[in-house]
């Protein structure tokens, strides 16, 4: 069987939005991919200040997302997983299933300075290549990333943001056109991001 290359969007999708959408496809068309994996991460307790939606549904809301997309699909690999879900176990477990496939992940530049500062970097290196998506606002400082493992490519400026979609719900404004309509539809349904719950 011949090598495929696949790209690998791990996030909290807390909900998955528009942003990480454009990005993956822009990706996906950029490095000619041919398929992108999202792998929702599992349940963390929190995330900094604030309880994270259960991991069932933020899976459930990028199987909607990306259902429609021929090369995207959805990986449960860190939601069932226990614990807290580090990159190199994502990657190791990819690597596993795709053991002959090149994998490539994807992931914001802000987020990505602070995954190659682990002490696990070397052997991210060893499972994938690195591409940093710049979102707006956000300067990248590229100096000591290590040459030829790590790609950045700007993407269509979208200031969407998970935090902006869930105030956003928290406070009763619409958030059509933010996120896929089957996602507007799934929060509503779940009643997340309420104040009261
Ligand atoms: P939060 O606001 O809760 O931090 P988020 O919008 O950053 O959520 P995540 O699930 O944390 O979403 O992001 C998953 C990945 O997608 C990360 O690598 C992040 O940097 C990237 N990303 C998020 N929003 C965008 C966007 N608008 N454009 C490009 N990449 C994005
Ligand atoms: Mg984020």
């Amino acid at each position: 069987m011949s090598s495929r290359r696949i790209g690998v969007m791990g996030g909290t999708f807390d909900p998955v939005h528009h942003g990480h959408l454009v990005a993956a496809s822009e990706v996906q068309n950029r490095f000619g991919l041919d398929e992108v994996i999202f792998v929702p991460t599992g349940q963390p307790w929190q995330k900094v200040d604030r309880v994270v939606s259960k991991a069932e549904d933020r899976y459930l809301m990028t199987v909607i997302a990306t259902a429609s997309n021929p090369v995207f699909s959805v990986s449960r690999v860190d939601v069932d997983r226990e614990g807290q879900t580090f990159t190199v176990d994502t990657l190791r477990d990819l690597h596993t299933e795709y053991p002959d496939d090149e994998l490539f992940f994807i992931t914001g530049a802000d987020a990505l300075e602070q995954i190659l500062t682990w002490r696990d970097a070397d052997e991210l290196f060893k499972y994938a290549h690195f591409i940093g998506v710049t979102r707006p606002g956000y300067q990248l400082d590229d100096h000591h990333l290590p040459k030829g493992k790590v790609s950045l490519v700007e993407v269509t400026a979208m200031a969407i943001s998970s935090t902006g979609v869930r105030e956003r719900v928290g406070s009763g404004e619409p958030v059509w056109y933010l996120v896929p309509d089957g996602v507007v539809r799934y929060i509503d349904k779940r009643r997340l991001y309420r104040q009261e719950t």
